[in-house]
């Protein structure tokens, strides 16, 4: 039985780089510089596991709980990426398991961040969550509040703002979502002329292929990770 979920996660994670490889080449790209994030949050821990055992090293959680629940289960090798609304009640508790944060997506979350890491004499690093498509359901800074703080995130002692993360809409239609993305890559291009941002974290199962054609270093894959895609 977990010889074949086994099996069943071996196959998915094989399809899924398959479809990284050939969406940079459709760009041009090297796939080793796309990362593969594992969200875990609708997994069993089994599973987590079972992914540690086929060589995946980055997680990622979308709340607290699950990442104080789960850190602790892996070997240390593994990397924990946060993905979701972090509420600054639990950054301190939170930072010791954490290995990056994508989601600082409101000026308070990057103050209490910076503060509990600079203590600890750590920055961390991150991107800054932008909310590009209006959705009132989603967190992150719109475009202009981005530019308008930019300058303030980067001097931030405790983070190390190393790129911009976003989601797009849900779309059947996944060409849709190509806005999105090119939206984020170009507000990239014109805050990096003031500090480098090397990661573009976008890209989720429905639509990775597109932000990677789009420039995404990050992906961030669950159910396409998990779903039983055999049946
Ligand atoms: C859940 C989640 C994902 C993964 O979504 P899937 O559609 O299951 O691949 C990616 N990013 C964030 C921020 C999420 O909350």
């Amino acid at each position: 039985m977990s010889e074949e979920r086994l099996e069943v996660l071996r196959n998915n994670l094989d399809a899924i780089r398959g479809r990284i490889a050939h969406a940079c080449v459709l760009r041009n790209r090297d796939p080793d510089d796309v990362t593969l994030v594992a969200v875990t949050k609708y997994a069993p821990l089994d599973d987590v596991h079972r992914l540690y055992e086929l060589g995946v090293r980055d997680f990622g959680e979308s709340r607290p709980q699950g990442l104080w629940d789960r850190q602790p289960q892996l070997p240390f090798d593994a990397r924990w990426h946060m993905i979701g609304r972090f509420q600054t009640n639990k950054v301190r508790r939170t930072i010791p398991l954490l290995s990056f944060v994508h989601s600082v997506d409101r000026w308070s979350l990057a103050e209490a961040l910076s503060a509990a890491c600079a203590q600890r004499d750590r920055r961390i690093p991150v991107t800054i969550q932008a909310n590009l498509t209006g959705e009132q359901t989603k967190g992150g800074f719109s475009d202009e509040e981005l530019r308008q703080s930019f300058g303030r995130l980067v001097d931030l002692p405790g983070l190390d703002v190393q790129g911009l993360m976003t989601m797009a809409r849900h779309e059947e239609e996944i060409e849709r979502c190509r806005p999105t993305f090119e939206a984020l890559a170009s507000l990239r291009d014109d805050l990096a002329k003031q500090h480098p941002l090397p990661v573009l974290s976008m890209g989720m199962s429905n639509d990775f292929e597109i932000a990677i054609e789009e420039g995404a270093t990050i992906v961030r894959v669950g159910s396409a990770l998990f779903g039983d895609t055999s049946t």
